[in-house]
């Protein structure tokens, strides 16, 4: 008789789900193995539990194994490569749901039937719920089945694996259209092509014939564009840089050929979004280099410490995957969450090894295993593991992914704000990145540098080959892949311009900005590192208006004492020539975690414990912090500012804690200490006036003022026209908290306070200060002067 396995997260459920079987059975003896559960209160599955269990279970019959999903599936898949050549033969991994799927297989097995049989009842375990309920499948796919339609065969060389199915998925939902494909070489069902789940399940490989269908106003260009694409190997083959240029449906080519009309640029407002970086780039293009990542010898901190900063570290890792939003790294995000791996370095931190060495050991183990088994797939496996292993290894120790291979225009998926860093305005003309937002901490840091950049311009711009000719505009948001002679001719020309006005601004900055009407604005530098504070001088800057304080925290192991924090503001202070310094106090959580505040994962980081909230979660930390905002303002004009204060009682508790600092310091409250706070979050620009009472002046910061209120991530490429700009509902907040600030003033220091076309409103709602990257200080001065 066919035995039957059940590999599932949880053993309860399991039991529980072969006991309901049972029932149906009534009686009749069924082998059932139960491998399920780590232990019998933890999830997980395990290869070597599937394995022993799947032997248990045949009695040469064979063995159809049922599961439920997710690693589930992987660690099955695993456990029948480590089986005998002559076992394997007979097993029959199920795809049917878990539930109802053991029973129709314990039934069916019951009756003698083959293995085969058993698996196939076992899928149809479904039709009775669904002819019941009436499943999504059932329904007539009319609209689509008149549409316009095609077969085109697939050229990739591995087949329709998961970065071109990707693509496809992408590219189809970019249609206002309803578009199915199918795998006509197996006549396979039809599946929309929205889903990448579905399409993986089609098996194209190479020279399979896919069908593709659509309906709807875009069916049309749909169909064509999915041909297009199969024609293209779906962007795997090398691209002729000639082809991003000469015209096309895909941003860069539509850049591109723009450029030609000069009389079009910057009027697009498509293409402004994406501007995030002033200033013209023209180079080579060059991509980023893996750093090596050497592990230093650090002495072992305890247990509870070295989990805990594996733990920080693969939740970094999350992000990181999640920002960047790609399907193919799907594998990678599963095995974050590998019981196989994640026991095997937590044993190890148990005997005593560091979280580094344990995690590097348990990927080196796990990823050895999969070398050593048969078949590219789960060889594929194995490059997963180490992929993954370096970047928790590069969280754990803070190391940049990868830095520019070359001098030129960088081409990249997207950076972090490690690999930002690496920015060398020297050797990097300009920046051109397929994902990202103006407001995204990498465009931050391309503005403070001055490198012009382009951000959100969409996969097609990583098929540019290294070395091609790139001309961009961070201005305007315009692209040219391998320019023709006289495209390259206008971005010369304009490039000339901006150096002329650059040249121009600079040689005004150190003088006021005062505007037309005779109003004084003082234009401040945002700053977060004494490189930028000696750039916030060279450029005008009246004083630092935004010194972001988590550059001293982030990337290390433990929090900077009082001393180490004095030192460093105070040379911030002395390259600044004794302008005033605005310290923000750590903002910290959501995209900057620190490896040293314990914090349980959040499914909205953005909403979370961030900013003074995380700050008032660890008063030790703050006070520190406070103290030496304190001993600095004795020597130097400082104001200190709190970052996404939310209400009053914050605010107050924020005060009383500085209150304590200046007690602790034990020589009065300093001469030159201005205390504000920063408007971030709706509530605080619509409750302003009750702030009034404790505060000296307000910074709005309008990067998370827009996404707050908008609803809208800052660094989401989707949302890009919806976070670009001033909105008028945020222009609207700003006019609140202007009206409401009375004689205290109103300073903007987000991204918004850099753009030239949005400086007269701000100005007009009432704001008297700017604070903007070092490198625009003299360009927001004109503007102003302008205004
Ligand atoms: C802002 O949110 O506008 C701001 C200045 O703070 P940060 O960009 O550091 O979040
Ligand atoms: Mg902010």
């Amino acid at each position: 008789m066919v035995g039957l396995v059940v590999v599932c997260h949880s053993r309860p459920l399991a039991r529980a789900a072969v006991a309901l079987a049972a029932e149906m059975t009534r009686g009749r003896p069924v082998t059932v193995e139960i491998a399920a559960g780590l232990d019998e209160d933890t999830f997980g599955t395990d290869a070597l539990a599937i394995g022993e269990a799947v032997t248990a279970a045949d009695s040469g019959d064979g063995v159809v194994i049922l599961m439920d999903l997710g690693s589930a599936v992987l660690s099955a898949e695993t456990a029948l490569e480590m089986l005998d050549d002559d076992l394997r033969e007979r097993v029959v991994l199920c795809p049917a749901p878990l539930v109802e799927g053991l029973v129709a297989a314990a039934v069916t097995a019951a009756s003698g039937a083959g293995r085969h049989e058993v698996a196939a009842e076992a899928v149809a375990g479904l039709a009775g719920k669904q002819s019941h309920l009436g499943a999504p499948d059932e329904r007539p796919p009319s609209r689509t089945a008149e549409g316009p339609s095609a077969v085109v065969p697939v050229t990739n060389p591995h087949g329709l694996h998961a970065r071109p199915a990707a693509r496809l998925v992408t590219e189809a939902r970019a249609f206002d259209a309803h578009v199915e494909v199918r795998n006509a070489t197996t006549d396979a069902a039809w599946v929309p092509a929205s889903s990448l789940t579905r399409v993986a399940t089609l098996g194209l490989l190479k020279g399979h014939e896919l069908a593709v269908r659509a309906s709807g106003r875009q069916a049309q260009e749909a169909v064509a564009r999915i041909v297009a694409l199969a024609q293209q190997s779906f962007g795997e083959a090398e691209v002729d840089a000639s082809t991003l240029s000469a015209g096309g449906a895909d941003g860069a080519a539509r850049a591109g050929s723009a450029a030609e009309t000069d009389a079009a640029a910057g009027t697009d407002g498509a293409r402004r979004e994406r501007a995030a970086s002033p200033g013209v780039a023209i180079g080579p293009a060059v991509r980023l280099r893996e750093v090596p990542i050497e592990a230093p010898q650090e002495p072992f901190r305890g247990a509870e410490a070295e989990t805990r900063r594996l733990a920080d570290a693969l939740a970094a890792t999350r992000r990181e995957i999640d920002r960047l939003r790609d399907p193919i790294f799907e594998a990678h995000r599963l095995l974050l969450e590998d019981d196989d791996l994640l026991s095997d370095a937590r044993g190890r931190i148990e005997q005593g090894e560091t979280a580094p060495a344990a995690w590097q050991a348990a990927t080196a183990r796990v990823a050895a295993g999969f070398d050593a088994l048969p078949g590219p797939y789960l060889r594929e496996r194995a490059s997963d593991v180490r992929a993954v292993g370096r970047q928790v290894l590069r969280a754990l120790l803070g190391v940049a992914a990868a830095a520019p291979d070359g001098e030129g225009v960088v081409v990249a998926a997207d950076l972090t704000p490690a690999e930002a860093a690496t920015l060398d305005p020297e050797r990097i003309a300009g920046v051109l990145l397929a994902g990202g937002s103006p407001t995204s901490h990498a465009a931050i840091l391309a503005r403070t540098r001055g490198i012009p950049a382009v951000v959100g311009a969409g996969p097609r711009v990583l098929e540019i080959p290294d070395g091609t000719l790139v001309a961009l505009d961070g201005g305007t948001g315009e692209v040219a892949v391998a320019p023709s002679g006289p495209v390259l001719a206008a971005f010369r020309a304009r490039a000339e311009q901006h150096r002329a006005r650059r040249g121009d601004a600079r040689a005004s900055a150190g003088e006021p900005a005062v505007t037309r009407a005779g109003v004084r604005i003082a234009v401040g530098a945002n700053i977060g590192s004494l490189e930028e504070a000696r750039a916030a001088s060279e450029n005008g800057a009246d004083l630092a208006g935004l010194v972001r304080t988590e550059f001293l925290f982030l990337g290390r192991e433990s929090a900077p004492g009082v001393d180490e924090q004095v030192a460093v503001y105070r040379g911030l202070a002395e390259a600044l020539g004794g302008r005033r310094l605005t310290l923000r106090t750590l903002d910290g959580g959501s995209d900057k975690p620190l490896a040293y505040l314990p914090a349980p994962p959040e499914a909205n980081p953005f909403l979370g414990v961030r900013g003074l909230r995380l700050s008032l979660a660890h008063p030790a930390l703050f006070a520190e912090q406070l103290l030496a905002v304190v001993r600095v303002a004795r020597e130097t004009p400082v104001s200190l500012m709190f970052p996404m204060v939310t209400t009053v009682a914050e605010l107050t508790a924020a005060r009383r804690m500085l209150d304590e600092a200046v007690t602790r310091d034990g020589s009065g409250v300093p001469a030159g200490l201005r205390v504000g706070m920063m408007v971030e979050v709706p509530a605080a620009a619509l409750g302003a006036a009750g702030f009034v009472p404790y505060v000296d002046f307000f910074s709005i910061g309008t990067n998370d003022l827009t996404q707050y209120t908008l609803a809208a991530e800052r660094g989401n490429p989707a949302l890009l026209p919806l976070a670009a700009g001033l909105d008028p509902a945020v222009a609207r907040l700003i006019d609140e908290v202007c009206s409401a600030a009375g004689d205290r003033p109103v300073a903007v220091c987000g991204e918004l306070a850099a753009d030239e076309s949005a400086v007269p409103r701000l100005l007009a709602s009432g704001v008297r200060q700017l604070s903007v990257a070092p490198s625009l200080v003299p360009l927001v001065k004109e503007a102003v002067r302008a205004a």
